[in-house]
């Protein structure tokens, strides 16, 4: 449906705000479960967004949690999610996190490296439990994407390397609160081609066997997130097509008859059902370009400033058979960062139109700061 419908509802509302669309989300997450095979093991992960309304419908929709720190096991444990659907990522758990995690108990720990894995060891030693922990291996396969959201590559600070595989599978045995029961991927983010999944579903076949002839029991393989989104063309897109991401899986992926498959899905179940709704202040007329002011800034959606992120802007108000003009859409804060996008095609725009900054409910609101002392940015829904 077009945001234009709820024009009369964005009048009312004071702005900034993120507005979800929770008929496009709902819709998403009946997708996913549908292209998804039963034995498909679907985590959503909570850093693409952890708004507690969007929570409860992703939980309601049966869906596991992958955290990335103990506050968003708290989290996803307090909007319903069940701990033992639970995994637990991060470089850098601390531990007084891996504490909590232990204490619920949560699914499975993904460890990043052989220290972490002893220090795992000797916390969960203290609470006299075993860790369910699966390696996180980082496969060197690239995604082709941005350089700030690439993480399957070997010069990166994620995951085990090729050349501490041996190290890791000897020190196994004498972790005696450590049960190794998987292997974890993820190879980066927005990734809008499917060969890199297949590449991915290679290298897994191979490690799997390797892994599992020193002796481990896979018991499953998770492997990541990473799935893109069309933020080009919002509308014409607005369900990523889950059935061909999941079908390189059922395809490349070689698994022994008792593994099973995880997923951990940020950006594709949220990214499209959010846009962050802005105000325009003032406009001023440059020379080469004109620069409308919202009242949305890189404080409520950091993305453009962040990693040169592109989001489609529309303006919502304005009479659509208006001349194009070039408008450098821009925020209030103090940095020349806070850039929505340069030179952007929209109809003549006043004081007072309504902005919708397109496909921001991933990576959006959860990342929204109070930099300027700027007001926390509000949350508005449809069903
Ligand atoms: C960020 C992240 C995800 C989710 O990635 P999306 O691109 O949002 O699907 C999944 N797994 C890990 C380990 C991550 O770091």
């Amino acid at each position: 449906m077009s945001l234009r419908t709820h024009l009369p509802l964005f009048n009312k509302t004071e702005t900034p705000f993120y507005f979800y669309d929770l008929a496009l989300l709902k819709e998403t997450l009946h997708a996913i479960k549908k292209a998804a095979p039963k034995e498909y093991h679907i985590h959503y992960a909570l850093k693409a967004n952890a708004n507690p309304t969007l929570l409860s419908y992703i939980q309601q929709a049966r869906f596991g949690a992958d955290c990335v720190s103990g506050n968003e096991i708290k989290q996803a444990i307090s909007s319903g999610f069940s701990p033992e659907k639970i995994v637990f990522a991060g470089v850098g758990k601390s531990d007084k996190e891996i504490e909590y995690a232990l204490a619920q108990p949560i699914f499975c720990f993904n460890v990043e490296s052989i220290h972490e894995l002893q220090i795992i060891n000797e916390l969960a030693a203290k609470q006299q439990v075993t860790a369910s922990v699966a390696l996180r291996i980082n496969p060197n396969v690239d995604a082709y994407t941005h350089k700030y959201i690439t993480t399957g590559l070997e010069e990166n600070k994620f995951g085990i390397n090729p050349y501490e595989f041996d190290a890791i599978v000897q020190e196994i045995p004498s972790l005696k609160h450590i049960q190794v029961i998987g292997l974890h991927f993820h190879i980066g983010s927005q990734i809008t081609e499917l060969a890199p999944f297949k590449k991915l579903c290679l290298k897994i076949n191979e490690l799997n066997k390797w892994f599992t002839q020193k002796g481990l029991d896979i018991r499953h393989i998770n492997v990541g997130g990473g799935l893109g989104i069309n933020y080009q063309e919002p509308d014409k897109e607005a369900l990523v097509n889950f059935e061909s991401y999941f079908s390189v899986f059922k395809q490349f992926l070689t698994l022994a008859p008792n593994q099973e498959v995880h997923f951990e899905l940020g950006r594709s179940v949220v990214g499209p059902c959010g846009s962050l709704i802005s105000r325009v202040l003032y406009i001023k007329k440059g020379l080469n370009t004109n620069f409308a002011i919202l009242d949305a800034g890189m404080t409520d959606l950091i993305r453009p400033a962040l990693y040169q992120a592109y989001h489609k802007i529309e303006n919502v108000s304005a009479v659509l058979s208006e001349p194009l003009v070039r408008y450098d859409v821009v925020g209030p804060i103090c940095e020349s960062s806070d850039c929505f996008g340069k030179a952007v095609m929209l109809p003549q725009t006043q004081r007072g139109d309504m902005i919708a900054i397109r496909s921001a409910g991933a990576y959006g609101e959860v990342m929204s700061s109070n930099y300027n002392l700027r007001e926390k940015t509000k949350s508005v829904f449809v069903e």
